[in-house]
């Protein structure tokens, strides 16, 4: 009986806080042996079947929360490597850098920022590129647990709009639709998460399950937090006990969102989320992945979706400050930003290009490329945050010897 793939999983990526609770490892497990076991202050895998495959490691071999091999990713599926001399070097590979909006208003009103990210899903599996997508939605049994959900329909892609800001194993989902015999799926994915999946894409030895993989939709991201800071917010800001909930967004409504629970007997609950200082609250519950991860704009995506903070044209506050009518007659984004906000785009790849392209020029989506002088300002915004946040923290921790994520460029 061997268990060094697992050991090393465990002392190199669990045990030192590098585990970003993807679920990779228990979905390629041939033994099914890997639970992602959860806890109120996030999940953790652990070894709960026989692992007893002789020389077997691919549960480490798809992990990439510690070592994140960025440049032989990007050449795999982008075809070349960043330009480092340009905005490139902390903007990633990109095609197409711009902004958009669904022109569907029903998806309009559930997309968390432009509803893009859920417009090009249903073109995909409308156009037969793909026949299944792994999104985010709740559990059905507790509906305050962000879960991974295999689409098949409009209706549940529509269903899973929305950002789940809470740690989960979301690539279970992967597994789940290879075993549902899905042949081409899109998975949504964070980018610590669309890292693991490349690891998996290049790896000879995974490809019965990697293979079903077209798409990687990836979001911007500042952090996920532990379900412990949904329960605090929901007890502190509406006075609501999490087992009370029937149904939760964290983000609807106009840009850039109002939380709303349902609870069990009815009542609706709300409160501004940002607005109010709901990230800024939830900042003491970031778990110890997010505090030492420098990617904030998605580097593994086919496509990545964001919200338009830092955009120099789209300051994200039109519902503070909404602009003239001068304004909105001038730039189409802006009419459209303060409406209910827009997603901020980015293509890599070149089949995630031609999908936006091909989605737009089909009428569902409204697209608009940035300058070149406007990309630069927005992802230099965008990709500098990290560094600030965390910096200081990934410092301390190579000071006190304890091992950090490496990008490999
Ligand atoms: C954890 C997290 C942190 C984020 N942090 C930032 C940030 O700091 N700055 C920023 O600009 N944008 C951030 N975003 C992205 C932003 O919230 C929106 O996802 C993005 O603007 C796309 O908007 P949309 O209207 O096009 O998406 P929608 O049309 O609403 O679609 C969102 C899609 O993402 C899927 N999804 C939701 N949650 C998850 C999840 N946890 N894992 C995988 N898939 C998921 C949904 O199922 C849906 O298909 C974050 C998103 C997440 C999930
Ligand atoms: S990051 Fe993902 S693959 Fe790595 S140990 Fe955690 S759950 Fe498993
Ligand atoms: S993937 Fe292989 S090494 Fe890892 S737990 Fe499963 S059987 Fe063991
Ligand atoms: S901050 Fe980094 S580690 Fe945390 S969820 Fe986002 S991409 Fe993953």
């Amino acid at each position: 009986m061997s268990q060094e793939g697992f050991r090393l999983l465990q002392r190199e990526c669990i045990n030192t806080g590098l585990c970003y609770e993807c679920g990779l490892c228990a979905a390629v497990c041939p033994e099914k042996a890997i639970e992602i076991k959860m806890y109120d202050w996030g999940r953790n895998p652990e070894l709960t079947g026989t692992c007893s495959c002789g020389s077997c490691t691919k549960c480490y071999d798809v992990c990439a929360a510690k070592i994140v091999p960025l440049a032989k990713m990007e050449k795999h599926f982008f075809g070349r490597n960043r330009k480092m001399d340009t905005v490139e070097k902390v903007g990633g590979v990109f095609r197409f850098v711009g902004t958009g909006c669904a022109a569907d208003p029903e998806i309009r009103k559930v997309g968390v920022s432009g509803g893009v990210a859920t417009s090009l899903m249903i073109f995909a599996l409308e156009k037969g590129y793909i026949d299944g997508a792994v999104l985010a939605g709740y559990d059905q049994e507790k509906p305050w647990i962000a879960k991974a959900y295999v689409a098949t329909s409009k209706k549940d892609v529509i269903a899973c709009a929305g950002s789940k800001y809470q740690p989960h194993p979301q690539l279970l989902g992967i597994r789940e639709a290879y075993e549902m015999g899905l042949k081409k799926i899109a998975v949504s994915a964070t980018p610590c998460h669309a890292q693991s999946i490349r690891r998996m894409m290049m790896d000879p030895e995974l490809q019965d399950i990697a293979s079903i993989i077209k798409l990687v939709s990836c979001n911007f991201c500042a952090a996920h937090w532990a379900l412990a800071g949904t329960k605090w917010l929901l007890k502190t800001w509406l006075n609501i006990d999490m087992e009370d909930v029937r149904e939760m967004n964290y983000r609807t409504g106009a840009f850039p969102g109002t939380m709303r629970i349902r609870t069990k007997d009815g009542q609706l609950h709300e409160k501004a989320f940002v607005r109010s200082g709901g990230v800024a609250a939830l900042g003491r519950f970031t778990p110890e992945e997010c505090r030492i991860c420098l990617e904030k704009v998605g580097y593994a995506g086919d496509v990545v979706f964001g919200d338009t903070w830092g955009h120099p044209v789209l300051p994200p506050n039109f519902d503070l400050f909404p602009p003239t009518e001068e304004q909105k007659k001038a730039d189409p984004r802006i009419r459209h930003a303060a409406e209910k906000g827009l997603s901020a785009i980015v293509a890599r790849s070149e089949f995630g290009l031609k999908l936006l392209q091909e989605c737009r020029d089909a009428g569902k989506i409204l697209m608009w490329e940035n300058t070149p002088e406007e990309t630069e300002a927005f992802l230099t915004s965008v990709a500098a945050e990290k560094p600030t946040w965390y910096g200081p923290w990934i410092e301390a921790r190579k000071h006190r010897g304890m091992p950090v994520r490496e990008y490999i460029l």
